[in-house]
């Protein structure tokens, strides 16, 4: 768990998401913080739990 390098406040719990876009790499999102500080965000695919998987046999 991260927070702001500015005012502390949660990654989390952003005041305010700008803009979304999805790449080749994952979602690449610009978010606002209550203090004002923009940031760039990755969230690669597959970084949230996965809701299904498959183990390859042999
Ligand atoms: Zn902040």
């Amino acid at each position: 768990m991260s927070a702001c390098g500015n005012c502390g406040w949660p990654d989390d719990e952003p005041s305010e998401v700008i803009s979304r876009h999805r790449t080749s790499e994952g979602v690449l999102s610009y978010v606002r913080c209550v203090c004002g500080r923009i940031e760039l965000r990755m969230t690669p695919y597959g970084s949230a739990s996965p809701i299904a998987a498959v183990t390859p046999a042999d």
